[in-house]
């Protein structure tokens, strides 16, 4: 019922409801009396009482408008949903004041751009919630009776967010859902990495601390935190995925990757303590830390346990 007024107010959002002109209230935050499927603080999409369903809360020129336009996005938002892979055809909404949102998508305080996006949810709803998640979004997957399918995603890192917002931030990482039931997200549990990469996102800081460039790779402590003898490789949110452990001790390389040491004068197939073509046989150099091609296997390259390798 309720999300039927939703999704007509997605659609139309500049249809719902006349402006209430001195309605000075931009909506009391914290609804209550709602059976708990309500967003928390400022229940995102569905309102609670008639009175709230004739009301627009964004301020002018905004109040009653709705767009789908990524130009209502913080640029680092927008750039956090592309690394994210979502494309701009799958907002529903950038910013809009359907009067069922009860002012959750407005503008942010003294700017023109909303943190607050809702996306389609796709095939492959949670797969595409937690992709958003570890770029930075407090985000999950609605679904009905409350909700029409969607996923409402909040950007941590927007340089200001509303305090409705800053509740559901909250929410999320306490792995919660950032309804006024606050209940644990069961519909895609949140996971500690992404309560991790969100609160880095709202925090300005990479989540091991040490900035590391995306694609590159560090020995724990450089850079990134881990295990100083193991090695990994930095993801495009700066946290960090254990690529091996170096059995021979990890290689902090200035101006380059760093690398697991090597046996000098042995052959390793790439990937096999060293980096490279896991089709490639390279020699670990004197120092014990670079490698050489030796050749290209035709046939592949099999990695020994204990001995040498060689191509097949
Ligand atoms: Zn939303």
């Amino acid at each position: 019922m309720r999300s039927s007024a939703l999704m007509m107010c997605l659609v139309a959002a500049a249809g719902c409801g006349p402006v209430e002109l001195g309605e000075d209230d931009p909506g009391d935050p914290n609804l209550t009396g709602s059976s708990g499927d309500v967003e928390l603080a400022d229940a995102d999409e569905v309102a609670s009482t008639e009175d709230a369903l004739s009301h627009c809360f964004c301020r002018s020129p905004f109040a009653c408008g709705h767009s789908s336009s990524p130009s209502f996005m913080f640029s680092a938002a927008h750039a956090a949903l592309v690394r994210a892979g979502i494309s701009d055809g799958l907002l529903i909404q950038t910013f809009g004041d359907a009067a069922a949102s009860v002012g959750t998508h407005c503008p942010e305080p003294g700017t023109t751009k909303s943190a607050a996006t809702d996306i389609v949810s796709g095939s492959a709803p949670c797969t595409r919630t937690r992709a958003l998640r570890m770029q930075g979004f407090a985000a999950w997957y609605r679904v009905p009776p409350s909700f029409g399918r969607h996923i409402h995603a909040v950007y941590a890192g927007a340089p200001v967010l509303k305090s409705s917002l800053q509740s559901q931030v909250s929410s999320f990482l306490s792995g919660r859902n950032g309804l006024v039931s606050n209940a644990i997200d069961t519909v895609c549990p949140i996971t500690t990495a992404e309560k991790n990469a969100v609160r880095a996102a709202r925090d300005g800081t990479p989540p091991n601390g040490g900035g590391c460039v995306p694609g590159g790779y560090y020995c724990g402590t450089d850079k990134v935190s881990g295990d100083r003898n193991t090695l990994y490789k930095c993801n495009a949110d700066q946290t960090a995925t254990k690529v091996r452990a170096c059995s021979h001790g990890c290689s902090i390389n200035a101006g380059t990757d760093d690398s697991c040491r090597c046996v000098a004068g042995s052959n390793y197939c790439g990937g096999d303590v060293i980096n490279g073509n896991s089709s490639t046989l390279y020699k670990c150099d004197s120092d014990g830390v670079g490698a050489s091609v030796v050749r290209s296997c035709a046939n592949g390259c099999a990695v020994v346990p204990g001995a040498e390798d060689h191509c097949k």
